[in-house]
């Protein structure tokens, strides 16, 4: 495995690095807590909307390795863009993995070039981690689903345009069945409720309410029951989003603290020439480092069509841990001053804290790999 970024690579991280300075940096400054569409909108323009779908469909057709540089890179003032390229890709993800050819041609062109915003519902009031729990029903009336139900903490909630919502179709419950559906926004029936404000991201998730919301029956999305799969074989490639921002975000916090290390004076020298600094920065340098890597080797391994699961959750672990370390420290380099809201490093701490909760907890990722680990003695 190279770790080195080929020429193409280069270029694209180059082309991130210029829009975040450029563009993200001055519209953050002044940003308020609306969903940020001009800077969406132009993610379409750069052809980074759609990174690792098929150009057939508007796509960028690169690796999904390009598309975790392209999210780290974007993540450098924090996490909030990357994470919104990875929220919209996971409908995207979905549409292209187990829509049909109606559902692709559809909505993917339009995704990719940012004119439509996904989102993805799956988490209810009762049921977070134990996603094959949800009550949110759909019922199947001639040539129509109603959906009755609600969801809690989407990302996008009021602003997408396309949600993919996981509910129960089959008798009972539990994961077999769950199907997913393409529910627009306009849909009747469709409503949002109360906005959640989760600490350290400028704009919301909202609930989602549907109250006997009616949707073509076409809006099924592979079959009946494939619901919890195709939830699963989102949520995999997410992890793999979640760490490459979570990496970014840390090497953010990293070069503040690096540079305040150099800069603050105490005891007659910079606070970076005592010891007890130094290492925090050596321990920070590499738990980012280490990050970077299984990131990295997640993202190759499904460049490859090679089983990428647990390595994914790995990632998501080691590098949403990394991230709550090396904001943590930077806080703590920045002493008083970090706490404050005049300096970036607290947003970027409690935007780390997010990361250990998102796309399955940091305990559900070590129930994944701890299965794959046990899946020997089973055979
Ligand atoms: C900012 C933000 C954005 C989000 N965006 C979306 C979105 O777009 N779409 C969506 O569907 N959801 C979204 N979510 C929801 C998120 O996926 C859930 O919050 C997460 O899966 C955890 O579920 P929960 O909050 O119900 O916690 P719970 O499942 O209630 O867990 C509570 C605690 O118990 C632990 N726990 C649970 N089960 C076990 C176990 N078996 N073993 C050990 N520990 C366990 C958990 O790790 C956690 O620490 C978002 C959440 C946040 C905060």
């Amino acid at each position: 495995m190279d770790y080195t970024l080929t020429e193409e690579q280069e270029l694209l991280r180059r082309l991130v690095e210029d829009f975040v300075a450029r563009e993200v940096k001055p519209y953050l400054e002044t940003a308020g807590e609306e969903f940020p569409w001009p800077l969406f909108r132009k993610l379409g323009e750069l052809g980074l909307a759609a990174i690792p779908f098929p150009a057939e469909y508007g796509g960028g057709g690169l690796d999904y390795t390009s598309y975790s540089i392209v999210l780290e890179e974007l993540s450098r003032l924090g996490s909030h863009l990357g994470s919104v390229l990875a929220v919209h890709g996971l409908p995207q993800l979905i549409l292209n993995h187990f829509g049909d050819e109606t559902q692709k041609k559809k909505y993917l062109p339009a995704m990719a070039r940012a004119e439509l915003l996904g989102a993805f519902a799956l988490t209810e009031p009762h049921a977070g981690s134990d996603a094959a729990s949800i009550n949110t029903r759909a019922e199947l009336r001639g040539d129509k689903y109603i959906l009755r139900g609600q969801k809690i903490w989407i990302t996008h909630g009021g602003d997408a345009d396309i949600y993919l919502v996981m509910a129960v179709t089959g008798k009972g419950k539990g994961s077999r069945g769950i199907s997913s559906f393409i529910v627009e926004k306009g849909a009747a029936g469709l409503a949002f409720g109360k906005r959640e404000k989760p600490m350290g991201l400028p704009h919301h998730t909202r609930e989602v309410f549907f109250e006997d919301c009616e949707i073509p029956s076409r809006n099924l999305v592979g079959r009946e029951g494939d619901g919890f799969k195709v939830a699963m074989t989102a949520l995999d490639s997410g992890r793999v989003t979640v760490a490459s921002t979570s990496v970014g975000l840390a090497q953010a916090a990293f070069d503040y603290a690096l540079s305040y290390a150099h800069e603050r004076k105490a005891f007659g020298q910079s606070i970076g020439e005592f010891q007890g600094i130094q290492f925090m920065l050596a321990d920070m340098a590499a738990a980012i480092e280490g990050a970077r890597c299984v990131t990295r080797k997640a993202a190759f391994l499904r460049d490859r069509g090679l089983p990428f699961n647990a390595v994914a959750s790995m990632a998501k672990l080691l590098a949403t841990d990394a991230a709550m370390k090396v904001t943590t420290d930077a806080v703590q380099i920045y002493g008083g001053y970090g706490t404050s809201e005049d300096y970036p490093v607290q947003a970027l701490f409690r935007q780390a804290k997010i990361g250990q909760i998102v796309e399955g907890t940091n305990q559900i990722q070590r129930m994944i790999i701890a299965r794959e680990l046990l899946k020997k003695f089973k055979q």
